[in-house]
């Protein structure tokens, strides 16, 4: 069993069990973005208490599992579209970002593709330039991906403050994974049962685009999601005969190289005797 990281999972949605299961598959660690919890919450102190959870609760939740957890914080773009509660979350986030388990700014992005979404993805790029935190992306769903991720593009590369291999452009499929990766950000595929990515599909964007500045992550949430969905990629690329050192690349290397241009984060690596002895 090799090591792996899931680096884009929402853990406060899923079971211990699921965490039990991941370890059991070889998952590390996990980065868990702050995200829609499936209703608007009522007012800012709805995301204090969540951004408490990310940062504390959590934490301790995967380490019984011998799971290294991180986290990230923003409001989501679909909250986004009320910009007055957006900014008092906002201006929240700092009170956190001393937190050794974060590692920037996600996962904001475009729902809709709203003039008031575009308005709240550009506060928080704001804060991200002045505070020099990494930013993860979400892209919208398939109907809106692809003139959102152009929209989402623009809008990075129109500030010159924001360096683009801080940026994870998140969700990426067929259609979307040059523009980011030609615009110099990392990429994640999600990879779901159904809709985003399959584990196949993901294997076929590998074997076209190489495995530079490409992850590959679950995004197991509320809905319909599978948590071992990074096990069922490196299982179908070792079913089409490529090299361990590649797959680790993706699943495991790639991660840590992103995060580890944010300088809160440690992370020390299990030896195999220490997997074994655990
Ligand atoms: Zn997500």
């Amino acid at each position: 069993m090799s090591s792996y990281i899931d680096p884009h999972i929402h853990m406060v949605s899923r079971t211990t069990d699921d965490y039990k299961r991941m370890a059991l598959a070889g998952c590390v660690l996990v980065s868990e973005p702050a995200f829609w919890a499936g209703f608007d919450r009522s007012g800012p102190e709805g995301f204090r208490d969540y951004f408490r959870q990310l940062t504390g609760f959590e934490q301790n939740r995967a380490k019984a599992y011998g799971i290294e957890h991180r986290t990230w914080l923003c409001i989501n773009a679909k909250e986004a579209e009320n910009v007055s509660l957006s900014r008092e979350v906002i201006k929240m986030i700092p009170e956190f970002l001393d937190q050794p388990s974060v590692l920037g700014i996600g996962e904001i992005g475009l729902n809709k593709n709203t003039k008031n979404e575009a308005t709240v993805f550009l506060d928080h790029l704001e804060l991200a330039a002045q505070t020099g935190e990494l930013i993860l992306v979400h892209t919208p769903h398939l109907a809106d991906k692809y003139q959102g991720t152009r929209m989402i593009l623009d809008m990075l590369r129109d500030d010159s403050r924001i360096a683009p291999e801080r940026v994870c452009i998140d969700h990426v499929e067929e259609h979307t994974i040059r523009l980011a990766l030609e615009a110099g950000h990392w990429v994640g595929m999600t990879l779901y049962p159904i809709t985003k990515c399959t584990p196949a599909r993901a294997a076929d964007l590998v074997e076209l685009y190489g495995p530079e500045r490409i992850m590959v992550n679950s995004a197991g949430d509320w809905g319909h999601s599978d948590p071992l969905a990074v096990p069922e990629f490196i299982f179908e690329m070792r079913g089409r005969g490529h090299e361990e050192a590649l797959i680790r690349k993706v699943v495991y290397e790639n991660p840590l190289s992103f995060f580890s241009q944010c300088s809160r984060f440690q992370f020390t690596p299990r030896t195999e005797a220490q997997s074994v002895a655990q």
